[in-house]
């Protein structure tokens, strides 16, 4: 399948629209609509580009796909510009539009996985097409690649990729992709947020047993009443303040945007000062801890032996011994804390020659424009891929309006991108591929 054309839509735009209409909904632990579909559609774009595109399944319905593109300077090392095929699950009822129909309303695409991150997918295939389509080369070796399951963790995807095919990444050392080159307004000053860096992540569960019996009966050994103690006493537990190098830089530069005295203010009030910006950044001063999936019980009058909840934590890089074992105090003797899955945690300084290639890119389209390093309170594939030693950045350039809440269409209701958004992220990606 190739675009369905639409003369008003543009490369991107067309591009965004048929990934979205790909319903490639993970659920997790294993469950997924799978990512082969939209695979096939994105092969076919780079066999278009005269590109060989590989494909691997890390299981049936689970693929990757990676495509070199050879650089003008082949000593450079090469550049890893990935994304996602995978999205979220999308309750239709919630929404005002079929979240898989990627519908155009309001200058703006809408559908599940438009800002996350089919949209950065498209401007990926959208720019190789601008560079090699006239005939030119990006300045270094890339390495194309879209991966499945980053949604879950990406164990079968980018973690799968790095563990049994680690020589497509041959010769690359650093990485681009989602959730970062997005504007903020910061009162009047537009501002573009670069992620250097990512908190750590640890799903876990709680297991509370107890003594099973009736319903009626006096019963000290409750699992459900011990599990829900934990999870209140983990889920409310207010974590320090503690402030990393990045966070450290993205504070100080946004005081001297803000006109605001960094000793005056605390960190706090410095994050809810970035506005929208500031549901990633007020969670990237301390850890998190919460509460996000409860089971227990069968029938009303019938006490369970056994409860379980999980929780999503995230802690700082480097925090998470220190973390989890308040985590374990505050479970009690009681509740076993078992960890389903974990990934490290990174953090990159904010200089060298991509960063400032990226400055520039933006700037020129963008001039006058602020540029600042931010941590993300989330995680992405740029994980996987540090275990090979490469280092990896957020880079989806997005221009936005100053009134939209950009942080709240991750994974939200009613995700949309404005179209104009799309063109200006092609343009800067396709400078950043040319000038880097
Ligand atoms: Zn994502």
């Amino acid at each position: 399948m190739t675009s369905t054309s639409d003369p008003t839509l543009d490369r991107t735009a067309h591009l965004t629209r048929d990934l979205i209409r790909f319903d490639t909904s993970n659920y997790g632990d294993g469950k997924s609509n799978g990512e082969t579909e939209a695979a096939h559609y994105v092969e076919a774009e780079l066999q278009a580009l005269g590109l060989k595109p590989q494909l691997f399944d890390a299981a049936p319905g689970r693929t990757s796909v990676v495509a070199r593109v050879e650089g003008a300077n082949p000593d450079a090392p090469a550049l890893v510009v990935h994304g996602h095929l995978d999205v979220v699950p999308a309750i239709a009822d919630d929404w005002s539009v079929d979240p898989f129909g990627g519908e155009i309303r309001d200058g703006m695409i809408w559908g599940r996985g438009a800002v996350d991150m089919k949209n950065m997918d498209a401007m990926i295939l959208s720019s190789l097409g601008e560079i090699l389509g006239s005939g030119r080369q990006p300045a270094r070796d890339l390495v194309i690649a879209f991966f499945a399951d980053e949604e879950a963790g990406g164990v079968l995807g980018s973690h799968f990729m790095v563990d049994e095919h680690p020589e497509v990444f041959e010769g690359a050392t650093e990485a681009i992709s989602e959730v970062g080159g997005y504007s903020i307004d910061l009162q009047g000053q537009r501002a573009y947020l670069v992620q250097t860096g990512e908190k750590a992540l640890i799903w876990i569960k709680l297991i509370a047993r107890g003594r099973a019996g009736h319903g009626s009966q006096i019963n000290s050994e409750n699992a459900i009443t011990r599990l829900a103690g934990a999870v209140a006493r983990i889920g409310s537990q207010e974590w320090p303040v503690k402030l990393t190098m990045t966070t450290r830089q993205l504070l100080d530069r946004v005081a001297g945007i803000l006109g605001q005295d960094p000793k005056q203010v605390s960190a706090e009030e410095l994050a809810i000062a970035t506005g929208t910006a500031s549901r990633f950044i007020s969670a990237t001063l301390r850890a998190t801890t919460n509460p996000t999936m409860l089971d227990a019980g069968y029938k009303v009058n019938v006490i369970p032996d056994l409860a379980e909840a999980r929780m999503d934590v995230r802690v700082l890089p480097g925090d998470e011994v220190e973390v989890m074992a308040r985590i374990r105090e505050l479970a009690g003797p009681d509740v076993e804390v078992v960890v389903m899955h974990q990934d490290i945690g990174l953090e990159t300084p904010f200089e060298g020659a991509l960063v400032e290639q990226m400055i520039a890119s933006l700037g020129r389209f963008d001039p006058g424009a602020e540029v600042l390093p931010y941590l993300l309170s989330a995680g992405t594939d740029n994980k996987a891929l540090s275990m090979l030693g490469i280092k990896g950045y957020g880079f989806a350039p997005l221009q936005l309006p100053a009134d939209l809440d950009f942080p709240a269409l991750f994974h939200g209701v009613d995700e949309r991108v404005p179209l104009d958004a799309l063109v200006f992220g092609t343009d800067v990606l396709t400078d950043l591929l040319l000038g880097y």
